[in-house]
């Protein structure tokens, strides 16, 4: 065994700061795993969650999730990466063999939930320790906020080499999700009427997926102008600001009374998630693509459900495919089609990780990035 120290970001509690810690890693894969050298990783609000303690995280724990890095050594069976490829890193880590995975909605794996979702190896272990041999957790079998992480082989998909790895690690969460969430999940057309609430990471790429797949009408709703400036640069057609404006009111004037097609609801609170259904029209679906504190309920009219036939629906990772959608949508990064730069709002050390939570307090920015040597 040739063990491997490097600096990550470690939360103990949500009462204290994070701390740089130098941690331990067993260098040498075991059999279906990769070793990633971390280049970059964005800070994403589910990481906020679990550094406030909205979320119930086993700790010590190396937060992070959106990662791209480069492959350092793969595992015995290992036949979908490289020594030297660039790949993101994907936090559904999914079996293959499953009848989830079988029927190609590998974010639903069986395994999931007794790996990933416990911040476990598929072999049930964890892989980083403290220099005092103490068990830490890897966020998701992740932990990007290292320089260093050992992933299942599904959870590292190779993408072309010349889109920036700032870039890449976006697609590892927030823009997969979001452009999931509108062409894979929802399903927009070509001519449709959408809505989205909530302009950070996530809803700012389901507006740049409505607007690939071609939506007439798309509005964004936010209460920063700021981010509703950002939205109208990835493909809104009109803007809400919901702190001066009644929601409601606007979506019915901008669709001739009957709401939108495609509602969806990027924020995870329950006020906005009613408001996102109540703003779909008959026959339309809201779909949920927020990620909600543990425990919030919401509320909605079961008769106006049957009555309008609307839907309401959740979309977990966009219902990607990772290996398909990652390098699909680095191309279409690469060729001009989407824009994943402007999401990039501020490049951080390590160092700098809790003020980039602050800031997401604040609903500064879109994305600050974690950038390693
Ligand atoms: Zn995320
Ligand atoms: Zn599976």
């Amino acid at each position: 065994m040739t063990d491997l120290t490097f600096r990550a970001a470690v939360l103990r509690s949500s009462q204290e700061p994070m701390r740089i810690e130098t941690v331990v890693l067993d260098a040498d894969p075991r059999p279906g795993e990769v070793l990633v050298r971390l280049k970059a990783s964005g800070v994403c609000h589910s990481d906020y969650h679990g550094r406030i303690g909205e979320w119930t995280m086993p700790t010590p724990m190396v937060l992070g999730h959106e990662g791209a890095g480069i492959v350092e050594a793969i595992g015995e069976g290992v036949t979908t990466v490289e020594v030297g490829d660039h790949v993101v890193l994907c936090w559904t880590p999914s079996c293959g063999k499953c009848q989830y995975c079988i029927a190609g909605r590998p974010v639903l794996c069986d395994r999931f939930n007794e790996t990933g979702a416990q911040h476990r190896s598929p072999d049930g272990t964890t892989r980083v320790r403290t220099v005092g041999n103490e068990e830490v957790f890897s966020f998701v079998a992740l932990g990007t906020f290292g320089e260093y992480a050992m992933v299942p082989e599904s959870a590292a998909v190779a993408v072309r080499r010349d889109i920036p790895f700032a870039e890449a690690a976006l697609i590892g969460c927030a823009v997969t999700t979001g452009i999931g969430a509108a062409v894979n999940t929802a399903g927009v057309r070509a001519g449709s009427t959408v809505l989205v609430i909530g302009c950070g990471g996530v809803g700012l790429n389901i507006i740049q997926g409505a607007a690939l797949a071609g939506a007439r009408t798309v509005i964004a709703a936010d209460l920063s102008d700021a981010k509703l400036d950002s939205a109208r640069a990835l493909g809104a057609t009109h803007t809400i600001n919901s702190g001066t404006t009644d929601l409601l009111d606007e979506v019915r004037r901008l669709t001739d009374g009957r709401g939108v097609e495609f509602a969806f609801e990027a924020i995870g609170l329950s006020k906005t998630i009613e408001l996102a259904y109540q703003a779909t029209a008959r026959g339309g679906t809201a779909t949920v693509a927020g990620q909600v504190p543990e425990g919030v309920t919401i509320s909605i009219d079961p008769f106006e459900m049957s009555d309008q036939e609307k839907v309401l629906r959740g979309s977990n990772y966009g219902s990607s495919r990772p290996a398909i959608d990652f390098p699909r949508i680095a191309d279409l990064h690469m060729e001009g089609r989407v824009q994943l730069s402007p999401l990039v709002t501020r490049r951080i050390t390590l160092d700098e990780i809790d003020d980039a939570f602050e800031e997401m307090s604040r609903g500064v920015g879109i994305r600050a990035v974690v950038e390693y040597e």
